[in-house]
Order: C-alpha cells, then sequence, then structure tokens
C-alpha cells in the first residue's frame, strides 16, 4: 500500500489504515456500501470484521492474491460473510495471504509479502497464509478477522503475531464462497486479540448450528445436534480436566526457548487443578508428508478450472483451439508456488504414482485421526466407537493401546518450532523450508479437529509463541473455553 492511499468503512470517515507498512489489506479503496443489511440475528453486536480474500465478498474483489484473479469480483458473497454480517459485523477490507493459501509466511502474493506489526529493525515473517488477517487483528483494524486453515494457515500466523487463531472442527462453518484449495482439509475460522470474541460468536449466537445446503461438507442439523449431545456442555472445574502432551512433538528442531514456554504453560495449568500427562501419537511423523501429498493433490484437481475460460484472466495470444489458451493464461497468472504444488498433485495422482503416493497418504490420515481417537476422553461423534473382537490378536494390542494412554480432554503442544522469522530469511530459503514449520499444525489439520493457537511469552524473548490446543470433533466451545484460562 502507498502511504498515500486511504481506505473507508462503513459508518466511519475516512481514516488511514493505522500501519499501512504492513501490507495486511489488500484493494483498500473499495468500500462497503453505505447501507448495509442491519443485522438480523437476535443477538447482535457491531464488530469490525477483516476478510480473508480467498472467501468471496459482493462489494470488494476477491483476488486470493492470485494474478490470475486479478480482474475477479464475485456476484455473492460467501455464507460466514453473511452470517457474521447478520451478528453485526462491518466488513473493513479484504487481507493480504498466500496465493490461494500455500505458504507458509504470507510472502506468495501478487502485491508483495505482509510485514508483522512486531518487526522492528528488520521486517518479520508474520506467518502464513492468513498473516494478513492476523495484523490486522493485532494492530486493532478489525476486532475479528476470518482465515482459512488447511494446515495450519491460521493457527501459524497467530503463533508469530501473538493473536489467537482458531480452526473450527471439520464441517462445522460453511465453506460455500471460499475458494477451495484443498477442499478435504480447507476449514474457515477466525482469529481476534482474545478468544473471548470468538467464543462469544458460538455460545451467544449458535454460530456452530447452523447447517449451509449450498456447502455438501457443512454437518447436517441432525449431525450437528448428534455432536453437540456427545460433549459436554461445559468446561467445568479444572481438577476435572486432563491436558495430555504429545511426546513426538517434543522435535529436536524445536527452539528450546518454545520447548521452555511449552513446559511452563503445562506447570500453570498443573497448578490450577488440572492433570497433565504425557501421550503418544505414533503416526505423527509421517503427517506432514502426507499433508503436502494430499493438498497438492487436491490442489492440482481444485485450480484446473482456472484456464482462462471459465475462470481467471485470459492471455493476449490464446487461439481458439484452447491449447495455447490455457497455458498461457495458467502460466502467466499462477505464481511459482502454486505452479510447484499443481505440479507435485498431478504427478501423485498418475497411475504411476497414485498407489505410492496419494493412496499411502490417506492410510497415513486414517492412522492420525486413531491416534488422536485413542487419546482423547471423548469419541469421535463422526465415526463408531471402535468395536474390539478379543478373539483376535491385533484386536487385542488395540484395546491394549485404548486402554494404555491416559484418556484427555485436551491435547496441548506448540504451535511452531521456531519464533517469526526474518522475512530475509525466509525469502532466502527454499519452499521446503516453509513446509518444515507446518509440522505440529498439519496432523489436527488431517484429522478434521478443532485447534487453537493461544499467544504465550518467555522473558528470554522478545516475540511472542504460539500454544496449540487440540480437542476432540465437535469439542470447540470447551477447547476456546480452555483457551481463554490459558492466557
Ligand atoms: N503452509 C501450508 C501450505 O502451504 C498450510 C496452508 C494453509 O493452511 N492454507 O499448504
Amino acid at each position: 500500500l502507498s502511504s498515500r492511499r486511504r481506505y473507508r468503512s462503513y459508518g466511519t470517515s475516512q481514516r488511514r489504515l493505522k500501519s499501512a507498512s504492513c501490507n495486511h489489506f489488500v484493494n483498500c479503496d473499495r468500500i462497503e456500501p453505505s447501507s448495509p443489511a442491519p443485522p438480523s440475528h437476535p443477538i447482535a453486536k457491531p464488530f469490525r470484521l477483516a476478510v480473508k480474500d480467498n472467501i468471496a465478498t459482493a462489494e470488494f474483489p476477491t483476488q486470493c492474491a492470485s494474478p490470475i484473479l486479478r480482474s475477479h469480483q464475485s456476484p455473492y458473497e460467501a455464507t460466514i460473510v453473511s452470517q457474521l454480517r447478520a451478528r453485526g459485523a462491518t466488513v473493513v477490507g479484504k487481507t493480504n495471504m498466500d496465493e490461494f493459501g500455500m505458504g507458509s509466511h504470507s510472502t506468495n502474493s501478487m502485491h508483495g509479502p505482509v510485514i508483522s506489526q512486531l518487526s522492528t529493525d528488520e521486517p518479520l515473517s508474520a506467518g502464513g497464509s492468513s498473516g494478513g488477517s492476523a495484523v490486522a487483528v493485532m494492530l486493532g483494524d478489525a476486532d475479528i478477522a476470518l482465515g482459512t486453515d488447511t494446515g495450519g494457515s491460521i493457527r501459524l500466523p497467530a503463533s508469530y503475531t501473538g493473536a489467537v487463531g482458531y480452526r473450527p472442527s471439520y464441517g462445522m462453518i460453511s465453506r460455500y464462497g471460499v475458494f477451495a484449495y484443498a477442499n478435504s482439509l480447507d476449514t474457515v475460522g477466525m482469529l481476534a486479540k482474545e478468544a473471548k470474541p470468538i467464543l462469544d460468536l458460538l455460545v451467544d449466537t449458535n454460530l456452530d448450528e447452523e447447517h449451509d445446503a449450498r456447502d455438501p461438507t457443512s454437518l447436517s442439523a441432525a449431525s450437528r445436534r448428534r455432536c453437540a449431545a456427545a460433549c459436554p456442555p461445559a468446561l467445568g472445574a479444572m481438577s476435572s480436566l486432563t491436558i495430555g502432551i504429545p511426546v513426538e512433538y517434543n522435535i529436536a528442531e524445536l527452539d528450546p526457548l518454545i520447548r521452555k514456554g511449552w513446559a511452563a504453560a503445562a506447570t500453570a495449568l498443573e497448578k490450577l487443578g488440572a492433570s497433565i500427562v504425557p501421550v503418544s501419537l505414533p503416526s505423527t511423523k509421517e503427517a506432514l508428508c502426507a499433508y503436502y501429498v494430499l493438498a497438492a493433490a487436491e490442489a492440482s484437481s481444485n485450480l484446473a478450472k482456472y484456464d482462462g475460460v471459465r475462470y481467471g484472466v485470459r492471455g493476449e495470444y490464446g487461439d481458439a483451439q484452447g491449447h495455447t489458451l490455457y497455458s498461457e493464461a495458467r502460466g502467466a497468472g499462477f505464481g511459482p508456488e502454486v505452479k510447484r504444488r499443481i505440479l507435485l498433485g498431478t504427478y501423485s495422482l498418475s497411475s504411476e504414482a497414485m498407489d505410492n503416493y496419494f493412496i499411502q497418504a490417506q492410510k497415513v490420515r486414517r492412522l492420525i485421526r486413531q491416534d488422536f481417537d485413542k487419546v482423547f476422553r471423548l469419541e469421535n461423534p463422526l465415526y463408531e466407537p471402535t468395536q474390539f473382537d478379543l478373539s483376535d490378536m491385533d484386536a487385542e494390542t488395540d484395546l491394549q493401546d485404548k486402554k494404555g494412554p491416559p484418556q484427555v480432554d485436551f491435547l496441548l503442544s506448540p504451535t511452531t518450532p521456531l519464533f517469526a522469522p526474518k522475512l530475509s530469511n525466509v525469502l532466502s530459503k527454499s519452499s521446503l523450508e516453509a513446509y518444515m514449520g507446518d509440522v505440529f499444525t498439519v496432523p489436527s489439520s488431517l484429522a478434521g479437529l478443532p485447534s487453537v493457537s493461544v499467544p504465550s511469552r518467555v522473558a528470554e524473548s522478545a516475540l511472542p509463541l504460539g500454544l496449540q490446543l487440540i480437542g476432540q470433533h465437535w469439542d470447540d466451545k470447551r477447547l476456546l473455553g480452555m483457551a481463554e484460562r490459558l492466557k
């Protein structure tokens, strides 16, 4: 953003962005209509909402930070935007991000990188891909920001910038109007300075109860009722809670100060009365590989529609037969990281590689979900409880496993292994190194479980660290309640 560009929001006169240098908003010369429909929800409170630019809004362009969508203006808005407007939201702007959500530092953007509001001498990474949303709430430009989290894109920027970042249970929030990256993983969630306003939206306005018939993965009303009935209604006393510390997350690459902050948080919860127990999630170490196979495979399919005909900007010289037209539109329209994912995904779905990559990754995904289900006190409401057949030796081992680890309410881990890096370091390193930053966030993404990153501090570091809480499917309200206690 040039410092001369201003942006206006509904009900206020022109005002300058608090920090134009963070590059966290895009297309800020647009404004909301002067008289948006009044909030229709019985419990509506006015608040300012920033929306990640892969979530459709009718009044602002929706470009996913990609040149291929540079002239895209959605004719409709995403369900979640309408739902929040009904609850009192005013959209203050669209936020910068990694192109189509692919990245961990919000640097893969046609608008240039997002810069963390915590930067002092040198620009720091705001995390990605919802980095613009994280910075918007931390600077006070919005009360709540919408983000999307496929493999960590809400939690990671929250961790780097000191925000609270919440990824809901898969199937809770409608994806209608959200531009798909990897649709079996894509989840719409929220960032804010504190957990409270997000929790209030669930508890006071029942956001978790609304099914959307326009999203086939939005849980039906009946399933929602069944899932809600399976979860305890309230968090209860700390002394009744057990928190698991997943030992596989204590990796050699973990920054010692983050390890210290993690241990301190566990000790603080123990002092409040909770039981802290180590747990094992053995398939965790395969999660990152499985995620990058599955996410790229789905991306290659989801992004096929941007061909310069149905969607996407058409090249200048395309012939009518389509060959040059497709390659030109896609060649010029996608950035290098998106092209890399499309190529990787197309390969892993090809007949020669399918069995070794895509199918294996799906199997790993299932093992990861089973690891979580074994340690949680609550059954996963989406699946039948495990039936053990004692005549079968393997099943006996399973039973041992189910009985073995303590049954926990939540899991506590760091959100990221490292503090926010300098942007100059990020830009000079390979994509593979950015993928490493997702190591703690992808397991719960693959399992579709609710997770929240809560900011914390250690005395020796000027930068915040993120602590991640993971809960059983649909246990979101208790999870956010726990996030509040962790602060
Ligand atoms: N960094 C991960 C990726 O690039 C996660 C992105 C996301 O959650 N949207 O795929």
